[in-house]
């Protein structure tokens, strides 16, 4: 049995308005000492209340596609008009410290980091009816309609893939989900172990 403790990724994918953002926050608000968030760039424009270098690194096209250039992400995907991608150095470090580093990426981005790293853990978070994930999106009042829609046929497109992932976690009772989802990186840990 390996019992070095070295960390991990964990890839979290979901609806746009799945809530899985939510559950990773109380997921690092609970055990901060495991694991540590990684944080995208994107050229996408902030929402309202967001803040460059906590939710995303805001970027112009320009500025990504030097990033790209310069082999400074792990990897990167379009999703709505939009680039995004996980800076590299920062994953690296906490791997290096032993953490469990949480993506929350879409699935392109994940099955190139799977590739990339074949002891990651997929897990796709859904809400509990496509009814429940649209009024989500509505009640967010961030995205007018057009885009609204762009990201339900996106999700769509996603659901296709969702065999790829190791674990389907449904969003219902915020509280039972961040325990599931700490219970299967730790199923994940002992699995490694053993092996
Ligand atoms: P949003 O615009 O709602 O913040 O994110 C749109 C989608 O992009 C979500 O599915 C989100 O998980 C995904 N995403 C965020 N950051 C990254 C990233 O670094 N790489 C990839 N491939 N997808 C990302």
């Amino acid at each position: 049995m390996n019992l070095e403790k070295k960390g991990i990724l964990v890839v979290v994918s979901g609806f746009s308005g799945s809530g899985k953002g939510t559950i990773m926050k109380e997921l690092l608000k609970k055990y901060p000492e495991q694991y540590a968030l990684s944080i995208s760039a994107t050229t996408r424009q902030p929402r309202e209340g967001e803040t460059d270098g906590v939710e995303y690194f805001f970027k112009e096209t320009k500025e990504f596609e030097q990033m790209i250039t310069d082999g400074e992400l792990l990897e990167y995907a379009q999703y709505v008009d939009n680039y995004y991608g996980t800076p590299k150095a920062y994953v690296e470090k906490q791997l290096a410290d032993g953490k469990d580093v949480i993506l929350e990426i879409e699935i392109q981005g994940a099955l190139k980091v799977k590739k990339q790293f074949p002891q990651t853990l997929l897990l796709f978070v859904t809400p509990p009816s496509a009814e429940i994930l649209k009024e989500r999106l509505i009640g967010r009042g961030t995205e007018d309609m057009e885009i609204i829609n762009k990201r339900l046929s996106r999700a769509c497109e996603e659901a296709e893939g969702i065999e790829n992932y190791d674990y389907l976690v449904i969003n219902d009772d915020l509280d039972i989900c961040v325990e599931e989802v700490h219970q299967m990186i730790r199923n994940e840990h002992l699995t490694i172990a053993r092996n």
